[in-house]
């Protein structure tokens, strides 16, 4: 079985097929940074789905059991669909997409039938005014939870959705967004505003934590530990007393989960990144396309998962010097 250096397998892959978004979230593509000039990837630089599609059968090869489609928002690449049919047609594969949910009330029944099985739907606020300033588009909450409900009668219920806590943006939603999915079977995942990327201005203080999240639901719907079963989760998951169903807490600043660490990433332009704060990434595309075969490929993603040593968010302190890092709009979240 392929290992990285610390001992931990490779299961996990998260391919970004766009990096644009039709969202500005005010902690992931800041306006100032992506404004109208932005030099995103030309198409030629971008992958295709037969590419991709090769790649991830190579990773699958190397013992990648689940491949989580993101972007930029992944909803916005033409005909996804297709990527998804040529994907659930790999065995062994478990197929998932996290998005934004703007495109998803009409997306989500063609995703279903080419075999889509689980998606994420990232939602920040309940209230429409925090909602739209926060995507920074003025984007209504109404149509993302349109696209919740229209996943879920497509049969991609339960879903996960993300919420982003901010202070002072968003941290006063917290117990409104348990409240609104207690009971539906969807599962909330509150994720610590993580210092991703160099352009969001991210501050510690910022950082709502785990314990403040979890006592501030548990004060008003009483929750419990639920035992963690996959080393490599990334979720803390607390369950409710009174059988409403669970949370999530993504606790990436405050409790660290590097040690169980399978996810490699690939970029929207064929780059292979080894952790979510990477600097660097290796170029699979210039591989693929310079005429490697299987193999060659397989080759490639080995040397570098074998030599990984990556464990940012465990040696992250609050004294850690800024440094240019690639953006979680280029390689997924
Ligand atoms: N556009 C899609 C979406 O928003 O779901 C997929 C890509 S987005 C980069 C993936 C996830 O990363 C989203 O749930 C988003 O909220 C999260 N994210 C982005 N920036 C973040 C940050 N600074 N801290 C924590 N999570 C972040
Ligand atoms: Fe776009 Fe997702 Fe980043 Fe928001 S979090 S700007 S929706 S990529
Ligand atoms: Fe994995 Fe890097 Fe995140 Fe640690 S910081 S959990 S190694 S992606």
């Amino acid at each position: 079985m392929l290992t990285d250096a610390l001992g931990r397998p490779l299961r996990d892959l998260r391919v970004s097929v766009t990096d644009r978004c039709n969202f500005r979230c005010v902690y992931c593509m800041p306006k100032e940074v992506f404004g109208p000039g932005h030099p995103f990837l030309p198409r030629s630089e971008v992958l295709s789905y037969e590419e991709i599609a090769r790649v991830v059968r190579v990773f699958v090869a190397l013992g990648v059991r689940k491949v989580r489609l993101t972007g930029g928002e992944p909803l916005l690449r033409r005909d996804l669909p297709r990527l998804v049919e040529m994907l659930a047609a790999v065995p062994d594969l478990e197929v998932t997409l996290t998005t934004n949910g703007s495109a998803l009330a009409a997306l989500a029944a063609p995703l279903a039938q080419a075999g889509l099985r689980r998606v994420t739907v990232s939602l920040d606020s309940l209230d429409d005014a925090e909602f739209r300033a926060m995507n920074d588009v003025d984007f209504p909450v109404a149509r993302v939870l349109a696209g919740i409900d229209a996943a879920a009668a497509a049969g991609l219920a339960p879903l996960k959705v993300n919420m982003v806590v901010k202070r002072g943006l968003n941290d006063r939603s917290v117990v409104a967004m348990a409240r609104r999915f207690h009971g539906t079977g969807h599962v909330v995942r509150y994720i610590e505003y993580m210092d991703v990327g160099s352009t969001n201005g991210w501050r510690l203080d910022d950082v709502v934590t785990a314990e403040e999240i979890v006592a501030a639901v548990h004060r008003e719907l009483p929750l419990e530990p639920v035992p963690r079963d996959d080393p490599s989760e990334t979720a803390l998951r607390w369950r409710y007393l009174d059988g409403g169903g669970e949370i999530g807490v993504v606790a990436s600043v405050t409790r660290a989960f590097c040690g169980g660490c399978s996810r490699a990433r690939l970029s929207a332009d064929g780059h292979l990144y080894t952790c979510l704060f990477a600097t660097t990434g290796t170029d699979l595309k210039a591989v693929l396309r310079g005429g490697a075969s299987d193999d060659g490929l397989a080759d490639a993603v080995r040397a570098v998962w074998s030599a990984r040593t990556d464990r940012y968010s465990e040696l992250r302190s609050a004294a850690t010097p800024p440094r240019p890092r690639v953006e979680m709009s280029f390689i997924g979240g």
